[in-house]
C-alpha cells in the first residue's frame, strides 16, 4: 500500500507543474529567490575537509589525514537547502533531485577536481526498500547527466544498516559507518577517481568511510560532494 501511494505521489509530480522544493512556489524546483538565499560555506576552506579554515590542509586534517582527497559543499544546511533537502529525503520530492544537482554541478567546477565516475552514498537494502528510492542515488544521477560522468549506482554497497547519524558524537559517527560499505564492482571502481555523491555530511565520517572502502579496492583518489553542510556543535 506504501509502495502504491509512493508512485501516486511521483505520478502527482509529473502531473503538476513544479513548485519550489524550499518554498512551494509553483514555477521551478527551485525558485529564484530560494537560490539567492543559499548560503554557500565561507571561503576559505581546507582543501582536503571542505570546512572553512584559513590554512589548507587545516590542523585536523593533517593531525588525521582523512581516506578522502577532497569533500566539499555545495551549501550550508540551512534555509532553503535544508527545507529542499528534507523534501527530497522524506518527502518523495525526487523530480527536484535535477535543479539541487544544479548545485553540485557548481560546486564540482569550483573546486575543480577530476573525477572519472559518479558514486551515490548506498542506502542500506532495507532502508532503500521503505523509503522506495535513494536521494542521494537520485542526485547522483542528476550530476552524471549533466558532467557526462559514468554512473555506478550499485558500485558500492550498504552492508549494514546502522543507525541515522543525526544527534550522534563524531565518535559514535565514526563508529556508527564503521565497515558499514563494501565494493560490489571492483571493475567500477580499481584504478579510477570515484567522486562520492551524498546528500549531507556533518563530521564527514560516511565520505570518510566510503572513501576508506573504495581505495583498499584500488580506486586513485576519492571526492565526497555533497549537497549540503551540517555544522556540529560537538564538532571542532
Ligand atoms: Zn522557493
Ligand atoms: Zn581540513
Amino acid at each position: 500500500m506504501r509502495a502504491i501511494h509512493r508512485q501516486g505521489v511521483r505520478v502527482l509530480d509529473l502531473l503538476y507543474p513544479p513548485r519550489c522544493a524550499s518554498c512551494r512556489q509553483p514555477g521551478s524546483w527551485l525558485c529564484l529567490s530560494c537560490r539567492a538565499a543559499i548560503k554557500p560555506v565561507p571561503e576559505p576552506t581546507c582543501a582536503v575537509c571542505g570546512q572553512p579554515s584559513f590554512h589548507s590542509p587545516c590542523s585536523s586534517c593533517r593531525e588525521a589525514p582523512p581516506a578522502f582527497d577532497g569533500l566539499y559543499a555545495a551549501a550550508l544546511f540551512e534555509g532553503p537547502v535544508r527545507e529542499a533537502v528534507h523534501r527530497l529525503k522524506y518527502g518523495n520530492l525526487t523530480a527536484a533531485a535535477p535543479a539541487l544537482a544544479e548545485l553540485l554541478s557548481a560546486a564540482y567546477q569550483h573546486r575543480g577536481w577530476d573525477g572519472d565516475c559518479i558514486i551515490p552514498v548506498p542506502l542500506h537494502p532495507t532502508r532503500q526498500r521503505q523509503r522506495g528510492y535513494n536521494q542521494s542515488a537520485e542526485l547522483a544521477k542528476a550530476l552524471s547527466s549533466a558532467q557526462r560522468l559514468p554512473l555506478y549506482l550499485t558500485a558500492l554497497q550498504r552492508t549494514r544498516a546502522g543507525r541515522d547519524q543525526i544527534g550522534l558524537t563524531l565518535e559514535a559517527r565514526r563508529t556508527n559507518v564503521y565497515s558499514a560499505f563494501a565494493v560490489r564492482h571492483r571493475e567500477c571502481v580499481t584504478g579510477r577517481r570515484c567522486l562520492v555523491i551524498d546528500d549531507v555530511a556533518t563530521t564527514g565520517s560516511t565520505a570518510n568511510e566510503c572513501a576508506r572502502t573504495l581505495k583498499a579496492t584500488g580506486a586513485t583518489k576519492v571526492y565526497a560532494l555533497v549537497l549540503a553542510r551540517q555544522q556540529m556543535e560537538e564538532y571542532r
